[in-house]
């Protein structure tokens, strides 16, 4: 046994035993997809919008029903309010859902974490609530793809795992969280902190239709401005007005100027502006708000003090008051040892499976970021194959749930044969 489990190939360490509990494993998942389905029709018609926390509680219910029996241990743990800016330029605080926690043999030798979120980026009062079959193997609804379909294939994975001889040696932590979609900032903390306690992360992010994988990610920022001036009469007393709509304009025009050729990578996004009523009245309020992504964190560094200098400037004028709210949240993820040792562990499991592994690198940003910023190797585009996400058009490709949980099976399974090599992986 000591010498199969040193032993870094897994097809040579592969006896009779490891053969016949894949095939359990794989007839495991096989019987299952029939209730997968029918489960993720019923999660993909319950809004979990990040604001809706009745929507998000009905998702933790249902997460605590599915995962609870493969697991050890069980805790739905509050997170903090998050400050946040309205249009109308009133500093609120937006509560959140709990992040749930499921653990399995928190002392196993190799410990991984297993991320996922339960919300989805549709509110309410979105048209876009129900799923719908768009044909015999795609599924267009709410989340099915990013990510409640990405949750079933972790459930599916673990569930197949759990019978294999190799389980004992590796410890799992799953840990969904309530507030992905808008950018992680309750959850970033508990993130953090799961993320010393384990070995590697797999996040469950769906892949790209075609099965590609992201790799290197762009860091990213949410930044939101509000400008005070002071208001007057437009007729009576111009002269007396401090134009909040103005100021913002010509911050918003400098910032816009930070997207050049020698800025190449960063990418500054001014996304919606506020303010002003009446036309005869100068408005003493105006409210923006703008998305930064860079490649580097240097550069994260470079566009923080040019955001601060151009502020500076208007706040040294008199009658003007400009504030800065929010800040980057995430950091770009570069690949290091232990990642490109995760990627190519992977690209071998897909070439025994006949699925191809590849990896692209994307501006998007996930929660992969921040597990790569608290120091964990990590693959964040294990979930199911699909597309058009964010949108009305999002749907998954349902041959991938067995597809990616036998992906992630076998990955597991590699992690329990070659945990002594990857440890040692600086
Ligand atoms: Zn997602």
């Amino acid at each position: 046994m000591t010498d199969l489990l040193s032993e870094p190939n897994l097809n040579s360490a592969l006896n009779a035993e490891y053969l016949a509990a894949r095939r359990q494993a794989f007839t495991c998942i096989d019987e299952l997809v029939d209730t997968t389905v029918k489960t993720l029709l019923r999660w993909s018609s319950i809004n979990s919008g990040t604001r809706n926390l009745d929507g998000l509680n009905a998702m933790a219910r249902e997460l605590e029903q599915q995962f609870t029996p493969i697991s050890d241990q069980f805790n739905a743990l509050p997170l903090p309010d998050v400050e946040a800016l309205t249009d109308g330029g009133e500093v609120i605080q937006n509560r959140h859902g709990k992040m749930l926690s499921f653990k399995k043999r928190a002392d196993a030798p190799l410990q991984v974490l297993l991320l996922g979120h339960m919300d989805t980026v549709f509110e309410q009062t979105h048209a876009f609530q129900q799923p719908v079959w768009l044909d015999n193997n795609t599924l267009n609804g709410p989340g099915v793809a990013d990510m409640k379909g990405g949750l079933l294939v972790i459930y599916l994975a673990l569930k197949a795992f759990e019978l294999h001889p190799l389980s004992p040696k590796l410890g799992w932590h799953v840990a969904i969280n309530p507030d992905e979609e808008t950018g992680s900032l309750a959850s970033r903390f508990l993130i953090a902190e799961f993320a010393q306690k384990a070995h590697l992360g797999l996040v469950y992010e769906p892949a790209l239709a075609d099965g590609t994988l992201a790799g290197d990610r762009k860091g990213s920022g949410n930044f939101s401005l509000r400008v005070r001036g002071k208001s007057a009469h437009a007729g009576r007393e111009f002269h007396l007005g401090k134009n909040a709509i103005a100021a913002l304009c010509e911050i918003f025009y400098r910032l816009q100027q930070l997207n050049s050729e020698e800025n190449s990578g960063i990418t500054l996004n001014l996304g919606r502006v506020s303010g002003g009523g009446a036309v005869n009245i100068v408005p003493d309020t105006a409210v923006g708000h703008f998305n930064v992504r860079c490649e580097n964190i240097d550069q994260q560094g470079f566009i923080q003090s040019q955001i601060n200098k151009i502020i500076d400037d208007i706040n040294s004028r008199q009658g003007f008051d400009v504030q800065l709210f929010g800040g980057f949240n995430r950091e770009p993820k570069v690949a290091n040892t232990k990642t490109l040792k995760l990627r190519q562990w992977l690209s071998e499991i897909g070439s025994e499976l006949d699925i191809p592994v590849n990896f692209k690198p994307t501006g998007g940003c996930c929660d992969g970021n921040n597990l790569n910023a608290a120091g964990l190797a990590n693959i964040d585009t294990l979930g199911v194959r699909g597309g058009n996400i964010h949108t009305d058009q999002e749907f998954i490709l349902i041959d991938s749930l067995a597809e990616r949980a036998k992906l992630s099976f076998l990955l597991l399974e590699k992690f329990a044969v070659n945990y002594e090599e990857y440890l040692k992986l600086s």
